[in-house]
Order: structure tokens, then sequence, then C-alpha cells
């Protein structure tokens, strides 16, 4: 049974204009986005920058209000919790962010933020707290002697374990992964990943792990998921995704990922034109102003997002019409 269903979400925001700042229109980050997370697995969620990755991860942890869909995480519908019961189901699922330095509290030592989820969670009287604080810190591969420094005494290396140890300190069921290395020097960034995919076999953890780059996402994801304009365009285990990709999107995207092998050759697929407006997505398939393979019935008709066998769903009418 999936740890986490996540089914139809829709997140939009409201553009207000004018003098009187009225709603003119609304930008619509998640449209429809469904997929489920089996315990113990990685995620991973790929797409440019606005193509409402991030916000399908926010939507879900209840930073942002869902506009619709429905989230079940281990029993309970998310979107139903009161106040309360939301802050207990918090304590299995945490968030790790993408600046580390921003979401560390410049004013507060590495014991106080790391004991901060446990005094919130009631978890231990202080000695116990503060015997949590160091195992925290060493099971991120770092000591007791950074418990009484700042956040800014890191790297910025340091300063994601420190992140990832915050996350852990409730021992969560689920970690939602926004771009966690992606501010990070490339060397940094593979330690981090190695961490996370140790910390995942050592304690159960479950990860949604959100990032741009697609060689990030391979290295630790079970399945990918491909995101464009809000929606879902691609589904599939990693190595399926990334040897037999279905959707001109992710064909362009993987074409663009460098390979070790210089005798490789790898034609790049250039995409015309930019992202579209999210306020203003074109009709039928939102992909087909850029697409080199569109035809009458994308510029028409929405595709439908579809199991091309094997649990490899796409959506795309060059599938669909084989179904
Ligand atoms: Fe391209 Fe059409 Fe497929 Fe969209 S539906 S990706 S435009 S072929």
């Amino acid at each position: 049974m999936a740890l986490i269903d996540v089914r139809n979400l829709k997140k939009t925001f409201p553009i207000h204009g004018g003098v009187l700042g009225r709603k003119v229109g609304e930008v619509v980050a998640v449209d429809d986005v469904s997929f489920s997370v089996e315990p113990g697995e990685t995620l991973g969620l790929v797409g440019e920058s606005g193509c409402g990755k991030s916000t399908t991860g926010r939507t879900i942890m209840r930073l942002y209000e869902p506009t619709a869909g429905e989230v079940e995480f281990a029993g309970k519908k998310l979107f139903q919790l009161k106040a309360e019961e939301l802050r207990q189901v918090r304590r299995d699922l945490q968030m790790v962010f993408q600046d580390p330095f921003a979401s560390l509290n410049p004013r507060q030592k590495i014991s106080a933020i790391l004991e901060e989820p446990l005094i919130v969670h009631g978890l231990g009287d202080a000695q116990e707290r503060k015997e949590q604080v160091r195992e925290l810190l060493h099971v991120v591969g770092m000591n007791e002697s950074h418990a009484g420094r700042y956040p800014h005494q890191f790297s910025g290396g340091q300063r994601q374990r420190i992140g990832i140890a915050r996350a852990l300190s409730t021992r969560p069921k689920l970690i939602i992964a926004d771009e966690p290395v992606s501010a990070l020097d490339v060397s940094i960034q593979s330690q981090v990943l190695n961490l996370m995919m140790d910390l995942q076999e050592q304690f159960e953890l479950t990860y949604i792990f959100i990032a741009h780059d697609l060689s990030v996402v391979k290295h630790i994801s079970d399945r990918v998921g491909v995101m464009y304009l809000g929606r879902l365009v691609e589904l599939a285990p990693r190595d399926e995704l990334y040897k037999k990709p279905l959707h001109p999107y992710t064909e362009a995207l993987l074409s663009a990922v460098p390979v070790p092998d210089p005798d490789a050759k790898k034609e790049r697929i250039i995409l015309s034109g930019d992202v579209p407006s999210p306020d203003n997505p074109p009709q039928g398939c939102a992909f087909h102003p850029r697409c080199p393979h569109v035809m009458d019935v994308c510029r028409e008709t929405r595709p439908i997002f579809d199991d091309a066998g094997g649990g490899h769903f796409v959506a795309c009418h060059l599938h669909n019409a084989k179904a």
C-alpha cells in the first residue's frame, strides 16, 4: 500500500491588478497532478524552473493551501485535517529546502535548531533531547562540537547536513526534499546525495526528491516524474525513463544531459521558444508550441496521462494513439 497518494492536485495563485487590486486572473501552478509513492521508495520530480514541482511539494505539506485534489498520507486525508491534527502528522512528514542558509534561523545555535522540532512535538525531556541532538549530528557526519555554533559558521554542504538532521529529528516516514543539492558545488552534491541514500536505508525513509537536474534525480530515484507547465507529462521507473523516454519534452531534457564518455555520440534536441506563461497556457497539449512532433490534434485536445505499459505513464497523443 502506498505511503502517500496524491490525487488530482491543483494549486492556483490569484493575479491582482487595477487600482482596487481586484483579481484579474490566476496562475495555474499545479494542475491535476496524481501519483503515489510506496514505503521506502524515492520518487524524483523533475522539470524546468516554474514547472510546478516545488509548488507540488509545498502544497502536499500544506505550506500552500490546495485549490483542489486530495492527498492521503499514511491513511490520513491531509487536506481535511484541522490545525492540531496537521501538526501531529507533520512529525511523520518533513521537508528539506533548497537554500539551507535561508531555512536555518541565523540567530539560533545548531543545538537549538535541532532541538526545536523535538520540543514542538513533545519528544523527550531536556537530557534526552540533548542526546538526540548529539546523535543527529553524528548520523549526518558532523560532531558534537558543532552544536554550539551558528549557521553562518558552516559551509553550504554542512548547512544542508544540518537541514537534513533537522528533518530527521522527529523520525519522519516521508521527507520531501526540494532541490536539496542545487545550491551546492558539484563535488559536495554527491556527498549530500550519498548521505541521503544512506539515511534512507538506516531510517527506512521514503523520499519525494525535487530537482531540475536530471542527472541528480537519476542518482537517487526509483521512479521519476517529469513536469511541464504544472502537469505531470511522464512518470516511469528510473531506468525505463532514461533509456526509453516517451514524451518529446523528456527526450529533449535528456538530450541535454552530458554523458561521461567523450566518444559517445548524442544529438542534442534544441527546443524552440520559451516555456509559455502559466497564466495563459496553450490550448490542447501545453507543450505543442515547442514540440518537434506536433500534430493537429495536439493544438486542440489535451492528451490524457495514460499507462503506456509497465507503469510507464505519458501524456502525449503519439502514445495515446498507439494505445
Ligand atoms: Fe508533442 Fe503532441 Fe505529444 Fe504534445 S501531444 S508532446 S504536442 S506530440
